[in-house]
């Protein structure tokens, strides 16, 4: 059941009534607009911070399963040792209290002609503008042998928490002298430089910890972000350690699995035994976009200017859902169109000025201690799309300085962020 007790639902009910809106068996007077947001995560919980800042006259009501958020950026870290698990772990006490009700339950449906939200838990929560971040689903079934049943054999960790764990467990569990076998996703995916990231930071802990094992890369993809800095770093750092398969020798990457024997199978027939295998599936958009109605394909078109849904009514969609061409699905990205998202509904439902759209994006990367690259851009609304209009990224060859520097900028970047998706401070 959602969580509201007694003497708060009488405080709702006492409230003015100016909408009204079902929760439960029960009815409730709310205030002048309600934005409803579903996912609490580097979108939804941003949109939800500056919409009740801007506007705090409007109901805001953030859908969220999870008490605690882990953080998907920087969870690669802590598999490298560089940061605990706590600290990428996050809880919602600070959208509360600036005054967001936070509702932990899960979104079943949406009925788009009612405009209501329907919960697990049971009830519903009406809007006047939803905006969805629920990030992405797994496209089970395209690696024969894995489903949700083998993931807790060879875990994705491509959403955040017991996940990750159980990655870093395993890892922590292996002999000195095994094999580790990592499948990065075929295209688009959430974070572009995420799995590369993430093999430089367990060539980190097997070098410092299990210097005789190995970690083969069998990718689907014959290049991917950053690939000339990561292949460097590798060469610089793990090349002992690292071995990066591309499709053409292995007949397109890992085509099967059986946990049972943690064996994994490649295109052209080669099997092989894992001591810790991270497979990670393809992509879509959360499922709860797709029963709203918001998805063509895998993903959720938006109108470039407010990432208002190109299908359904008073929706947005942002973060990872959405496909906003040019934009990467990152962390960074979603922050940046919740800006743009709030400001559309508070314009919509209070009035407010509307500000044109501009977003930004930078990646980083951690690949060995204090050795930080980046990736990054500008962009504005387009007609139909979301256009750059500049980028950078990092250089081979550069000092350690600069290295350093980059790295250190990612540091103050995740502490920002994190304030404010979560309006702390
Ligand atoms: C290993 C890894 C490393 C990464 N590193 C970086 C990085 O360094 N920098 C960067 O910018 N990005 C990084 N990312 C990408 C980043 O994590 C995502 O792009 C970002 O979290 C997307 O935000 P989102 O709001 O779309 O989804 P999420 O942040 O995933 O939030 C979605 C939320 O919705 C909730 N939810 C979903 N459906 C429902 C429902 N029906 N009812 C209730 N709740 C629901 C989920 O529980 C979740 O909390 C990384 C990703 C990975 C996997």
């Amino acid at each position: 059941m959602p969580k509201l007790n007694r003497r708060e639902f009488n405080k709702l009910a006492g409230a003015t009534a100016v909408g009204t809106a079902t929760f439960g068996s029960f009815a409730y007077a709310q205030g002048k607009g309600r934005c409803v947001i579903i996912g609490g995560g580097a979108g939804g919980a941003t949109v939800a911070h500056h919409v009740k800042k801007a506007a705090p006259e409007l109901d805001v009501t953030l859908i969220e399963v999870h008490k605690r958020y882990t953080t998907c950026f920087f969870s690669n870290l802590y598999l490298g040792g560089f940061r605990t698990f706590d600290s990428i772990t996050h809880d919602y006490s600070g959208l509360v209290r600036l005054g967001v009700n936070v509702i932990h339950d899960l979104a079943t449906g949406v009925d788009t002609a009612k405009k209501t939200v329907s919960l697990a838990g049971g009830g519903t929560v009406a809007y006047d503008k939803l905006v969805l971040s629920p990030g992405i689903s797994f496209k089970w079934g395209q690696i024969e042998g894995y489903d949700p049943k083998a993931s807790a054999v060879m875990p994705h960790a491509w959403q955040a928490g017991p996940q990750t764990r159980l990655l870093k467990a395993q890892l922590e569990a292996m002999p000195d002298g095994g094999v580790v076998v990592m499948s990065p996703p075929p295209n688009p995916y959430r974070c572009p430089p995420g799995p590369y990231e993430r093999a430089s930071m367990i060539a980190y802990y097997l070098k410092t910890k299990k210097p005789k094992s190995k970690l083969i890369i069998f990718d689907p993809k014959p290049k991917f972000s950053k690939m000339a800095l990561f292949q460097e770093g590798w060469e610089q750092h793990y090349s002992d350690i690292i071995e990066w398969v591309p499709p053409d020798i292995s007949g397109g990457g890992v085509k099967k699995v059986d946990p049972s024997t943690m064996t994994v199978i490649t295109g052209d027939g080669e099997k092989t035994k894992a001591a810790v295998a991270n497979i990670i599936p393809a992509q879509k958009a959360g499922t709860i976009a797709a029963l709203a109605g918001c998805t063509k394909g895998d993903w959720c078109p938006i109108k470039p200017d407010s990432f208002a849904s190109a299908l359904v009514n008073d929706v947005y969609v942002l973060g990872d859902s959405s496909i906003a061409t040019k934009m990467p699905k990152s962390g960074f990205s979603a922050n940046s169109q919740a800006k743009v998202v709030a400001n559309a509904v508070v314009a919509e439902l209070a009035q407010k000025k509307r500000f044109p759209a501009r977003f930004r994006n930078t990646c980083w990367s951690l690949i060995s201690p204090n050795n930080g690259v980046k990736v990054g851009a500008s962009y504005k609304a387009g007609a139909d799309k979301v256009e750059v209009t500049s980028k950078f990224i990092s250089k081979t060859g550069e000092s350690d300085d600069v290295r350093k520097k980059t790295y250190e900028e990612s540091l103050g970047w995740y502490a920002g962020i994190t304030a404010d998706m979560f309006a702390k401070g």
